[in-house]
């Protein structure tokens, strides 16, 4: 559904009960872009070829795939079949996305600012590291809208596994997200966010608090990941205990990279400083 002017949001939700994501179709007046095509499924598939097809929009032009996770990607190869848009992503994201395709690769591989003209709305594709290595943002410049893929959900934080993408990459990202002063952020999961500064900086302050929660434990004596979880999280589902306790290593691997912690075997010791 058009949810602002020329900016629709075309939502899936995974059977499995994993979430819903999100899939924005961009109506220029010279071209159209799709940002992310959801959880890979022929009903997801037919729904985003119908609904260009019912809103009778510019030609879409580019499929831009935030990141390497299945519901961004998921139904590109489909979509790019009917429309012969070109599939965009970051030189890091594409042999990841690459691998899960069948039949098709990313056609533009970027490792720089991308801008595209669409006559109304001018976008501007930028990499932004932290949820994964090579997530790349989608930002309107005129009406200040960014889309962030998975970096931000309406909702909570996202995940970063530390075999993915890293706290202090994405702490950067957040931090640019800030001067480029958004007016709307179209997230990756849940709905527009217009208190937007707000919303950043309450993500870069839930980091420092959990880094600090860290440090507080870690003064007091050695820990491991299981340890660590253990004293800070209590009575999550056994998939959101694997969630966390990834959480935990990215900080720590943060931490190391700062020279502020050693890990020895799987013991983690904080360093005078
Ligand atoms: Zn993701």
């Amino acid at each position: 559904m058009e949810i602002y002017p020329n900016i629709h949001n075309i939502v899936s939700e995974n059977k499995t009960g994993q979430g819903i994501t999100n899939a924005y179709l961009v109506t220029g007046t010279t071209g159209s872009v799709l940002i992310d095509t959801g959880w890979k499924s022929d009903e997801q598939s037919e729904r985003i070829i119908s609904y260009i097809n019912k809103i009778d929009c510019t030609t879409l032009k580019y499929i831009i795939v935030t990141h390497r996770h299945p519901p961004h990607w998921g139904n590109s190869e489909f979509v790019k079949k009917q429309t012969d848009a070109d599939i965009i992503s970051t030189v890091i994201e594409a042999p990841y996305i690459n691998d899960y395709f069948e039949n098709y690769k990313v056609d533009i591989e970027i490792d720089d600012n991308l801008d595209i003209d669409l006559g109304n709305f001018q976008i501007s594709v930028m990499k932004t590291p932290g949820h994964t290595s090579g997530t790349l943002a989608v930002f309107e410049k005129e009406n200040k809208y960014l889309f962030p893929g998975d970096t931000i959900m309406e909702k909570g934080t996202s995940v970063i596994n530390p075999e993915d993408g890293k706290i202090a990459d994405y702490l950067k990202t957040i931090d640019n997200f800030i001067k480029i002063e958004p007016n709307v952020i179209f997230p990756g999961q849940g709905a527009p966010i217009t208190e937007t500064l707000e919303k950043l900086t309450s993500l870069i302050a839930h980091r420092s608090d959990r880094e600090q929660e860290i440090i507080n434990l870690l003064k007091q004596k050695e820990y491991s990941v299981d340890e660590l979880f253990a004293q800070i999280y209590e009575n999550l589902s056994e998939w959101l205990s694997h969630l966390a306790k990834n959480q935990i290593t990215s900080h720590l691997i943060k931490l190391e990279d700062e020279g502020k912690v050693t890990k020895d075997q799987n013991m983690y010791k904080l360093i005078d400083f």
